[in-house]
């Protein structure tokens, strides 16, 4: 086949006057069965140029053999065919095929006849796209001139809507090609295949270079070809000169460079910008010059596009705040290396850091801030590169890694420095973390993060500040918690629950001043589930609200039957856990709660622990100032094994301090223990605080604390918990 010459046709139009040599001429068909005709045609039109290319003529003699002929060479221009040859309409036969069964509707068509008669109808001329029909004897040689010339230029403007409508096909197909949502090296060599199709050369031509802001030295994205062993190499490192000037020259100029060899220059986000280079042996036709430029702009839109991405990309996994991937990029890389099937000897360790949300309350979230960029950094630096640190949620760090970096000892010797914040003092940050070997619980990403979160939250109930190893046992266990909550559900909504109540004795006199109500759950099979047991599950579960508030209204109940049998004085001390006081309508309930049942603020005590202060200091202060001034007592729970410190002691509004039952029961002969109840007891006084000690099991105990200063007390020494009816029993031979 002869070599492609339709967008050199359309070049034509744009050189200068004098004939280029390069230029191909165009072929003309001269189809006739008379000798003569051939010879006399070739003699009118030689040496004539049309639009600056000249004319090559090809002879069939036959209407067979033209039709042998265009089936194998569709590059001609004009046909001149000769009516009556073979047969009467062997002209006109030959005429259709090439329209409808060779699709040829390029060619040009001259119809010759020496006989008029055999005049085709009007409408196959219409029909078949015939430019001229003439005789022979009108055909003089200007005349042929005159109608070739009109014949080539409808040929050549046919060409150049071809040539266009293909490359704009091209251009649409490259368009939803590129845009799709790929990485940039898939982009990159994306264009080069896209733009050697445009330019119809073979795809070895090219090479894409992106500047960005990182680094200055622009690199090769995607080559083919002859290029194919650059790929990869900083633009100043490839060996042909010509190729990187101007690639530089385009970079820098952000213009494309058409001259010599294509050029073509992508602009992107304003730190990015692609160029590509393809040596193209000719210069560009017109055509493909315009249809460059669509293309480079439809590129362009694309690839800010493909940056979108990138950016939206980075904000699903990026954490921007300690620039570090987070728990969705987490899960995608261990996804990532379960695929590769690397994850063989690989660790997984989920880090918590400790009191970070009380630390985030007590100082300014600026500070909080601060504290998760250092631990952020001092994993980057305390672990190998290719552990892939995250920031998976609040305050908890994921790391993936080999199990040989990823260790229990190295966790710990990451916080073992203090960290240096700003201005601050150097602060002692301390973190429990759950660990997980992926060799011997192998599994989904999700699964695997559950696993170290069930090692994590168990080491942060037995093992503050170590690393708990993840084993099977660990999860059955929470498993079994889980089961342990749904019975619960059963209980609560089945009324197995019920409240038993321990009185408060005055120490000196020995008076019944009050009573805590204490929770009790008694299985269907008659066993009892300690609270400390199933209340931490409620308050997870989001169940502790309505079991709150089922305590508190059963226990304002006794309260209200107890009136006129016991001193007006008389207390009911309420348990309020964390997650309970927090809700925003906690005090107005309570409060509406104690009005319903007749009685007043006084008659009831609320006992918080210490983490209550973990929230909102401002809003805690106002929620106890508002209960102390309808007359509800608050008393500080287990004080000592918390953490507040002694200047949100001092500025919360409470009453009561209640010494936790671990410095008043402990070993008599360890006296450490009742040290720290009789600093308490000071500090109690100091602040003018009530004071009550729980867990009193023997009379030196009781005999202690009271020359200590404590006023009131608790305990298996003056009595265990009872149901109603047995305290019933007990208040009336007591009081
Ligand atoms: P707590 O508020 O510190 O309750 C005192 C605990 O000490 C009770 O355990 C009580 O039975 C126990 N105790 C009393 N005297 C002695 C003693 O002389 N020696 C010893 N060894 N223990 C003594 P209990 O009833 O198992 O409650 C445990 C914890 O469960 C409570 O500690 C409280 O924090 C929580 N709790 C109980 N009921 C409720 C409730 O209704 N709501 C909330 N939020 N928490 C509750
Ligand atoms: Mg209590
Ligand atoms: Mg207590």
């Amino acid at each position: 086949m002869v070599e492609h010459s339709d967008d050199l046709l359309v070049f034509a139009d744009e050189v200068e006057a004098t004939p280029s040599p390069s230029l191909l001429p165009w072929r003309i068909l001269i189809v006739d069965d008379e000798p003569d005709v051939h010879a006399a045609t070739q003699l009118a039109l030689k040496g004539l140029f049309i639009e600056d290319r000249p004319l090559s003529f090809v002879s069939a003699h036959s209407a067979t053999e033209a039709l042998a002929l265009l089936q194998s060479d569709s590059d001609f221009a004009v046909a001149l065919v000769d009516v009556v040859m073979e047969s009467d309409d062997a002209g006109l036969n030959l005429v259709r095929t090439i329209r409808d069964t060779l699709h040829n509707h390029s060619i040009r068509l001259i119809l010759r006849t020496g006989q008029p008669g055999y005049a085709p109808e009007i409408d196959t001329i219409r029909a078949y796209d015939i430019n001229d029909y003439k005789t022979k004897s009108e055909l003089t040689r200007v005349r042929l001139f005159t109608s070739i010339t009109i014949a080539i230029r409808s040929y050549s403007q046919i060409k150049q809507l071809e040539a266009g409508r293909n490359g704009l096909e091209q251009i649409l197909a490259a368009a939803r090609e590129l845009g799709k949502p790929t990485g940039m090296k898939k982009f990159a060599a994306g264009i080069v295949t896209q733009l050697c199709a445009l330019l119809k050369v073979a795809e070895e031509c090219l090479i894409c270079a992106a500047l960005n802001e990182h680094d200055d030295e622009p690199t090769i994205l995607a080559a083919a070809g002859r290029f194919a062993e650059w790929m990869g190499l900083p633009l100043n490192a490839i060996p042909e000169a010509r190729v990187r000037n101007q690639l530089h020259a385009v970079l820098h100029a952000q213009h494309h460079a058409l001259d010599d060899g294509v050029c073509v220059y992508f602009p992107g986000t304003e730190q990015q910008a692609l160029a590509a280079f393809v040596d193209l042996p000719r210069p560009l036709t017109a055509i493909e010059q315009r249809l460059l430029e669509v293309f480079c702009s439809n590129i362009a839109v694309a690839f800010e596009n493909l940056q979108l991405y990138g950016a939206i990309e980075q904000l699903a996994y990026q954490d921007a705040l300690v620039g570090l991937p987070n728990r969705n990029g987490f899960i995608a890389e261990i996804e990532r290396q379960t695929r590769s099937c690397s994850l063989n000897q690989q660790a997984v360790a989920l880090v918590d850091l400790d009191n970070f949300s009380y630390i985030n309350s007590v100082l300014d979230d600026a500070f909080g801030d601060a504290m998760l960029q250092a631990v952020a950094q001092r994993l980057r630096a305390q672990f190998q590169a290719e552990t892939f640190i995250a920031r998976v949620g609040g305050d908890v760090f994921g790391l993936l890694g080999s199990a040989a970096d990823v260790t229990p000892e190295r966790l710990t010797a990451a916080f073992a420095e203090p960290f240096a914040l700003h201005q601050n003092e150097p602060l002692r940050i301390s973190a429990t973390s759950g660990l997980i070997l992926l060799e011997q619980h192998p599994s989904s990403a999700v699964e695997v993060i559950k696993n170290a979160g069930v090692a994590l939250k168990q080491a942060k109930h037995f093992q503050r500040g170590h690393t708990l190893l993840f084993a099977t046992e660990l999860a059955d266990a929470a498993r079994d918690r889980m089961q342990l909550l749904s019975r619960l559900r059963t209980a609560f909504s089945s009324e197995r629950l019920h409240l038993h109540f321990q009185p408060f004795i005055r120490l000196h006199d020995g008076a019944v001043v009050g009573a805590e109500c204490l929770l009790r759950w008694k299985t269907d099979e008659g066993q009892f589930i300690p609270p400390d047991q199933f209340i931490p599950l409620a308050e997870q579960s989001g169940m502790m609200v309505a079991l709150g508030d089922w305590v508190i209204r059963t226990a304002l109940r006794w309260r209200a039957a107890l009136v006129g049998q016991v001193d007006e004085a008389f207390r009911i001390a309420i348990n309020v856990s964390h997650v309970q006081f927090s809700e925003p309508s906690f005090v107005s309930t309570l409060l509406a709660h104690i009005q319903q049942h007749g009685l007043q603020g006084h008659h009831v005590e609320i006992e918080l622990t210490e983490s209550v202060a973990v929230d909102n200091l401002h809003e805690l202060t106002h929620k106890l100032t508002v209960l102390r001034d309808h007359g509800v007592a608050i008393a500080m729970d287990d004080f000592g094994t918390g953490y507040s410190s002694l200047s949100i002691l001092r500025s919360l509004p409470i009453d009561r301090l209640k010494i936790d039952r671990s410095f008043v029961s402990g070993d008599d002969a360890d006296l450490a223990p009742f040290g720290i109840a009789q600093t308490i007891l000071a500090l109690a006084n100091h602040l003018q605080l009530h004071t009550i000690a729980e867990g009193i099991e023997t009379d030196e105990q009781r005999n202690s604390l009271m020359r200590a200063g404590c006023q009131e007390g608790q305990g298996y020494f003056f009595t265990k918990p009872m149901d109603e009816a047995h305290f019933h029993e007990w208040l009336m031979t007591h009081q």
